[in-house]
């Protein structure tokens, strides 16, 4: 049972990301928390996480935003949403939210750009339609495999669901790639469960992927073993990081443990050449595999500013 607490805040919604690969633009996160709960749920660890099964939400934080909008000497091109949570979850009152933060970004001429594992509700769906030149996403999918995912990922959404939403974001012109991060080596990347995951996304018309494999810091490992038990796929997950190195993973003086870099090296190779086939370009996450790379993996997009205001139409 989720328990869900109402707060108000007087502190600045709009932040700086300490990520790299989200330094271009202030970020928000609709929730503190999440209730996707994945297992491997790397906010786990941080300060501001209030537990599993509990989330924090803030009333007043589409107010609050207009304000700091209005206040800001130079309008951001646009706004991440979220680095510590899923701006989808399946809580009306933060979907309500989310609504309320992304339109009046918006019609303010602020872009919004998304990742999300979740059920995108149809009234957001709508608002992306009408401003979809001003909107950047993507979709998580590590499997397509609900079973896998339903231990993975308890309360995401089915991957149907997901490539459904990647396919009709793509119809109304949203500028969109799905993100496979983190892959769980010996779990979701033998080479049958990756056909059938990029398949599945070239389906929907979709052209770019994003990937990583899983790292491990202490809470995402006492994750594991709370909710995986002590089975095989717990030991198979585990195991290979007994050889892992520790990497900056992105954040300011942050670290994780990685995955052996010739393992990481030589399944990046067989993931490229897998998704060729389904002519899926490849970006790997720099920020988690520094020692392979430094590019980008698209999380966010170079957005211009939009100098037109579009107000939303009452009717829709
Ligand atoms: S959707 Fe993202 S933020 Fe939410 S639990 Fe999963 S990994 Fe964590």
């Amino acid at each position: 049972m989720l328990k869900i607490t109402t707060k108000h805040r007087k502190t600045n919604f709009l932040t700086p990301s300490g990520l790299r690969c989200l330094a271009n633009f202030p970020t928000v996160n609709v929730s503190a928390g999440c209730a996707h709960n994945c297992v491997y749920c790397y906010t786990k660890g941080y300060s501001v996480y209030p537990g599993d099964g509990s989330i924090e939400v803030y009333e007043n934080m589409a107010i609050r935003i207009a304000s700091e909008i209005k206040q800001k000497r130079k309008k951001p091109a646009a706004v991440y949403f979220c680095p510590s949570c899923d701006p989808f979850q399946p809580i009306p009152q933060i979907q309500q939210i989310t609504f309320d933060v992304m339109k009046t970004l918006l019609e303010n001429g602020i872009g919004v750009q998304f990742v999300t594992k979740g059920k995108i509700p149809e009234e957001i769906l709508g608002l992306f339609a009408r401003y979809s030149s001003q909107i950047a996403g993507q979709i998580g999918l590590i499997s397509v495999d609900d079973e896998i995912l339903s231990v993975i990922e308890p309360a995401a959404a089915k991957a149907r669901q997901r490539l459904n939403q990647l396919e009709r974001l793509i119809e109304i012109g949203v500028k969109m790639s799905a993100r496979c991060d983190p892959l769980i080596y010996g779990i979701t990347d033998e080479d049958k469960q990756l056909h059938s995951l990029f398949s599945a996304i070239a389906k929907t018309g979709c052209e770019e992927s994003a990937v990583s494999f899983l790292f491990l810091r202490p809470a995402i490992t006492s994750s594991l073993k709370k909710n995986l038990g002590q089975t095989t796929a717990l030991n198979k997950i585990l195991s290979p990081f007994s050889e892992g190195i520790s990497l900056p993973i992105g954040l300011k003086n942050s670290t994780g443990l990685a995955l052996p870099l010739d393992i990481r090296k030589s399944s990046f190779e067989r993931i490229k050449k897998i998704a060729n086939d389904y002519d899926i370009r490849i970006h790997i996450c720099g920020c988690k595999n520094r020692d392979i790379t430094n590019k980008n993996c698209y999380i966010t997009r170079e957005q211009k500013i939009q100098d037109k205001l579009l107000p939303y139409p009452n009717s829709y």
